[in-house]
């Protein structure tokens, strides 16, 4: 097993179905660390990201894959990224003490819906929303691919607060199969097996043996895995831009609300930009061009 986050993507040689597999540890340990999150809350975050890690294997430009969850219950907000470089973050907020110990999605997240977002760094923004219905976020993708006319796509997700795990299934047009009731056989065969799926076996198991459970009688190529790693994409530079953009006279009327200092703090990653009275001055001066130094952390 790679000692780094990963994607995996396999592929069925006797029908036209792919599959992939994330597997998240470190940057899902690094976003827990930025918060604290109660267990239930910690474990659908998880489980986003996870998902987020799949999803973003399907882009095909450059660009930031966005899922966020809202609801009118104990978890108000879940929200995870995914960029074509494949760097995530994430962020849940949460009313503590409204969290069960024992709670899934439907406790936690009444009335729900769930956003994904395309943000290509060219070309039209793509927005889709499905309700949150079901059992899981898995549930929720699922039927949001069912519901949206793509290609049949099944999503399973877990995360226990050390390992966030998801499994994909999509089928593909038609080459290798061409006969649609085979097609259709072929696809239920190995969604069916793939139910039969455990948390702890997804949590437990390594791709290989994961695969082989399942598959054994299938011929299966696994690929190389692809890494995948948590960075905030926060930075002075982007927050001196959100301030520009609310042009002069606001920043001043900010700055003086705020008593000559504004403050933007990083939701993702709790880093704080401060911007004194100099700071804004500069950000309205020359048209930008003495902008503060570009900090990346
Ligand atoms: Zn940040």
């Amino acid at each position: 097993m790679p000692d780094f986050d990963f994607t995996q993507r396999f592929l069925f040689d006797d029908t036209d179905v792919r599959g992939e597999l994330a597997d998240l540890r470190g940057s899902y340990a690094e976003v827990l660390a930025k918060h604290p999150y109660p267990e239930p809350v910690a474990q659908l975050l998880g489980e986003l990201l996870a998902a987020a890690a799949l999803l973003v294997g399907t882009l095909k430009f450059d660009g930031l894959l966005v899922l966020q969850a809202r609801s009118s219950g104990a978890v108000p907000l879940l929200m995870v990224e995914c960029s074509s470089e494949r760097e995530v973050r994430g962020i849940a907020r949460y009313h503590a003490e409204q969290i069960p110990t024992d709670a899934g999605l439907r406790e936690l997240m009444p009335e729900g819906l769930l956003t994904l977002t395309v943000d290509p760094a060219q070309g039209q923004r793509y927005q889709g929303i499905v309700e949150l219905q079901g059992d899981s976020l898995a549930d929720c993708l699922s039927g949001y691919f069912a519901s949206s006319e793509q290609l049949p796509t099944r999503f399973w997700l877990n995360a226990d607060g050390r390992r966030a795990r998801g499994f994909l299934l999509q089928q593909l047009p038609g080459e290798r199969l061409k006969d649609a009731e085979a097609r259709a056989a072929s696809w239920e065969h190995l969604v069916t097996l793939a139910d039969t799926l455990t948390a702890e076996e997804l949590l437990g198991l390594d791709n290989e043996t994961l695969l082989h459970r399942l598959y054994h009688q299938e011929a299966v190529r696994l690929f190389e895995p692809l890494p995948l790693r948590f960075h905030c994409s926060c930075s002075r530079e982007r927050s001196a831009n959100a301030l520009s953009s609310l042009g002069h006279a606001d920043a001043e009327q900010l700055l003086s609300e705020r008593s000559g200092l504004v403050v933007v703090d990083c939701q993702f990653c709790n880093q704080r930009y401060e911007f004194d009275a100099t700071d804004i001055a500069q950000l309205f001066a020359g048209g930008g061009s003495e902008e503060p130094s570009t900090t990346r952390h």
